[in-house]
């Protein structure tokens, strides 16, 4: 998969995308993440890319243009369009089923705003699909494009070491995981649960789906309308109330 990112600030995601599991992925060419500087396409002698929004108010907005000619010039070097993301505040929030469906495409840029935001006809023109990253507002969306790249590239096959870690994991299938231990056993009076250390399959298995549940009923009930529950989880829910 290739996912690229247009940006004003490409060496904000570089610092991220160049260390720990997605550094590696991508040294090892599991995934695939270019920065493109949108301000490398702006036609402005003082190579500007933002101007005062019309009709007044606060801050500067991307301009039109550069982000258009920007978006273009890598659908002509790759010759295909890859399914362009915008992220902003107004999008729809992003979530694990949406991650999952985005990560099965070969091809997927993200496009950051910055300042005030984007003049609106770009937005017209492109038509991205636009995803949030939650009801809060940054100055950028390079941290909302570094999310969803980082959520997308850990589901590629080769970038986790096990594919077990991430269908185990909180959201995956619409439960939260359950609690984790490593050594040392003991710690502040406080002991790993007795079923980990006894070496029984069976049992470590059970405990750790009925922790999952336990702790899914407990902090997110709303995520179990979509998880799939077999009847012995529904035997031990009974057994909660
Ligand atoms: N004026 C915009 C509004 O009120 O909707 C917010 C602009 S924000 C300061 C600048 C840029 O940061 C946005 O264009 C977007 O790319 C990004 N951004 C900020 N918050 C975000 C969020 N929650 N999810 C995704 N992108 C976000």
């Amino acid at each position: 998969m290739r996912i690229d990112i247009l940006t004003l600030f490409p060496e904000m995601c570089g610092l991220y995308l160049n260390e720990s599991v997605i550094g590696r992925a991508r040294r090892a060419g599991k995934i695939q993440i270019e920065c493109t500087n949108i301000r490398d396409y702006t036609k402005d002698k003082h190579r500007r890319v933002d101007d005062t929004p019309y009709g007044g108010g606060m801050g500067m907005i991307m301009q039109a243009q550069p982000v258009y000619d920007c978006y273009m010039d890598i659908c002509a070097k790759l010759d295909l369009k890859p399914h362009l993301i915008y992220l902003t505040p107004q999008g729809k929030t992003l979530n694990q089923q949406r991650v999952k469906e985005l990560a099965k495409m070969k091809n997927i840029a993200l496009l950051c705003g910055h300042y005030e935001g984007m003049d609106e006809r770009v937005i017209e023109e492109l038509k991205p699909e636009e995803i949030s990253v939650g009801d809060y507002v940054l100055t950028g969306g390079e941290l909302p494009a570094l999310i969803l790249a980082d959520a997308v590239s850990r589901l590629q096959p080769g970038v986790l070491s096990n594919e077990e870690c991430f269908t185990e994991e909180s959201h995956y299938n619409s439960l939260l995981e359950y609690p984790q231990y490593t050594r040392p056993y003991e710690w502040k009076g406080r002991k790993v649960p007795e079923v980990l250390i006894t070496g029984h399959h069976a049992n470590v298995e059970k405990w750790k789906r009925e922790e999952s549940l336990r702790r899914t009923y407990e902090r997110r009930p709303d995520m179990l309308e979509k998880a799939e529950l077999l009847p012995k989880d529904r035997i031990f829910f009974s057994h909660l109330k």
